[in-house]
């Protein structure tokens, strides 16, 4: 087995065990693995390993990938089934268009105006693009993401627009290694999303957890975990 596919195995190892843990199926929680910085090998190895859904954070980088993943490979190897792919990183509006015309989810919305730019440049043919909305709870890592306060004005607006399909909401907590610390802000998402659905507005997806706190966001109800560095080791930004 490739270090990739033992690294795959493990991590669905700790996502059973937090599901079963918070008395959740472990079905419920998919596993998006975060290849950005990452050569297409690895993510082949991924595939064949079963791992189909995987995230970037610059358009580019993950359109070349995508554009350059040779269909029939995946049809001779063991893997058949279609990739799926997550636009993560910071969205600005000149990168709006290669994004909708290439990813099936945007986790990263963070204002109305890349929101319609998104709906508008979704081409026909595809189905809607599947987005949550970024917030930023207290002890955010970056200053990114929408207030809080204005969340819910943002997914009612979102859920008007055609061309994309609101599913629910995304942060990117400060890492921690105190487990009580590190469910705090996962917590705090949860009841913003439960109460932007009690205000009518359905949402059912929480993207939140990374390689060093999935267990926390689990238990806190985290429907989609983006794992990076624990299935494809540290990056190299250099
Ligand atoms: C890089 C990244 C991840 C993965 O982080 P790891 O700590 O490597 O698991 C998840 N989400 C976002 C938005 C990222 O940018």
């Amino acid at each position: 087995m490739s270090a990739i596919a033992t690294n795959l195995q493990a991590v669905r190892e700790r996502i059973a065990k937090a599901a079963r843990a918070a008395g959740r199926e472990p079905g419920e929680i998919m596993l998006l693995a975060v290849s950005k910085t990452k050569p297409l090998a690895d993510i082949l190895c991924a595939a064949e390993a079963g791992q189909t859904a995987f995230g970037e954070n610059y358009a580019q980088e993950g359109v070349d990938k995508m554009t350059v993943a040779p269909q029939g490979y995946f049809l001779r190897g063991a893997v058949d089934r279609n990739l799926s792919w997550h636009f993560i990183g910071p969205l600005q509006s000149n990168k709006t268009r290669l994004v909708a015309e290439n990813y099936a989810w945007v986790h990263s919305i963070e204002r109305l105006k890349i929101a319609e730019r998104l709906s508008a440049q979704r081409p026909a043919q595809l189905p809607p693009l599947l987005v949550c909305v970024q917030i930023n709870v207290s002890g955010e890592a970056s200053k990114s993401g929408c207030a809080p306060q204005d969340a819910l004005a943002l997914c009612q607006a979102i859920s008007t627009l055609p061309g994309l399909s609101l599913r629910g909401l995304m942060a990117i907590p400060e890492a921690s290694d105190d487990p009580a610390a590190q469910r705090a802000p996962f917590r705090q998402l949860r009841e913003i999303a439960d109460s932007i659905r009690a205000a009518g507005v359905p949402l059912d997806t929480l993207s939140m957890g990374m390689s060093h706190d999935l267990e926390a966001a689990i238990a806190e109800g985290a429907t989609i975990v983006r794992i990076g560095t624990a299935i494809f080791g540290e990056r190299n930004y250099s």
